[in-house]
């Protein structure tokens, strides 16, 4: 299929004769125009002369996805890439999907701060009422994971209204520290907006592409990383040692993720299945602390619950790593989804998915160490 479309770009090159490039890029642009010409001709895009072109019109360094065929920025200004933003090509609803999501986390964690007491904040009331509130309504059940989390923030919103309720219980309250669950919202910005730049500027030129490409692996690292300080931080607050141990791995790990990723072969598109194994191998190992959690305190309702959440997000990620890995569906119908649909977009929707949901299990754990601080021993 894709020796098929292949063969017809090549024929509409030849075809083009003495209009050089010109006409090479006529035949690329954006939906065909009333006249059924399929060229909206110059200034339709963005209104410059800069127009999209095919993949096999592509230099070396922009050709990551050969079934994707057409609507490409080739080697475009910063300026005109920068303004590529408010018009549309291949990449458009790459670069909106992860910056709509960098968006909502912002407002996420606006909303956190405002909501979520300071840890040097007396607490306690709030996260008895949290989770009573947990317990009483989900019995336990993993499977009621958003009402338990829409509860725990309502919980939390009553409490910040209720302050003289909160300072009764000031002299049992536990201060469990905010750095890992806001470590994690920055993480999760950080990954977003790297992505959305470089989805927007790569096309720019080789350089450009080399840096940005390093800067989305490092935002991607960067997301799986501080995914693990909530879950390990609270869970293990009361362990020293294995709190250590699963934030020092998970942050080497990191660490040497990011330097594999600076080797130039790092981005070749025979690699992708390497790529996507060295990410999904750094979230998979998230298991081992979860299943010690569940090990630990299998039978408390927190547990189970964040367990859930995290279940779920394994379940985006992991979707999220065959859908970018094998590249369905626009590898059965090489084309027919280079604006929308094909598998990149639906990776950077799953992606957001997965961050949210383990958003929703960091203000479960919130909760659950507010109340009992390290009294679990
Ligand atoms: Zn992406």
């Amino acid at each position: 299929m894709a020796s098929t479309v292949t063969l017809e770009k090549t024929t509409t090159i030849r075809s083009g004769g003495d209009d050089d490039v010109a006409s090479l890029t006529m035949r690329s642009p954006l939906p065909k125009g009333k006249d059924g010409s399929g060229s909206d001709g110059k200034g339709r895009c963005c209104g410059h002369k800069y127009e999209l072109v095919s993949y096999d019109a592509l230099p070396e360094f922009l050709k990551h996805n050969e079934f994707v065929v057409d609507y490409y920025r080739s080697e475009w200004p910063i300026k005109e890439a920068l303004l590529s933003a408010f018009s549309i090509h291949n990449e458009t609803i790459n670069v909106w999907t992860h910056l709509i999501g960098f968006f909502v986390f912002l407002a996420l964690t606006v909303c956190a701060a405002t909501m979520v007491p300071m840890e040097y904040e007396a607490s306690s009331h709030i996260v008895v009422k949290t989770t009573g509130m947990m317990s009483n309504h989900t019995g336990g059940n993993p499977l009621v994971l958003i009402d338990g989390a829409v509860m725990a923030m309502q919980a939390l919103r009553n409490a910040s209204v209720q302050p003289e309720l909160a300072s009764a219980a000031l002299s049992s309250a536990h201060r469990v520290a905010r750095w890992p669950f806001y470590a994690y919202l920055c993480g999760a910005m950080f990954c977003l907006l790297m992505s959305s730049a470089c989805h927007l500027l790569a096309c720019h030129s080789e350089h450009a592409s080399y840096v940005l490409l390093r800067l989305d692996y490092a935002g991607i690292t960067g997301l799986i990383v501080t995914s693990f300080y909530p879950l390990v931080y609270y869970t293990f607050l009361c362990d020293p040692f294995y709190q250590s141990l699963y934030l020092g791995f998970i942050t080497v790990f990191g660490a040497a993720a990011v330097v594999v990723s600076m080797l130039p072969v790092f981005e070749a598109p025979q690699l992708r299945w390497a790529r996507a194994a060295l990410f999904a191998c750094m979230g998979a190992s998230g298991l081992v602390p979860i299943v010690h959690k569940m090990l630990v305190f299998g039978n408390r309702p927190e547990a189970v619950l964040t367990t859930g959440y995290e279940m779920a997000m394994g379940a985006f990620y992991l979707a999220g790593v065959v859908v970018y890995a094998t590249r369905v569906p626009e590898r059965w119908m090489p084309g027919r989804f280079d604006l929308a649909g094909h598998s990149h977009q639906l990776f950077h929707t799953l992606v957001i998915a997965g961050a949210y949901t383990h958003y929703l299990a960091g203000l479960v754990y919130l909760s659950w160490r507010d109340m009992e601080g390290c009294s679990c021993n």
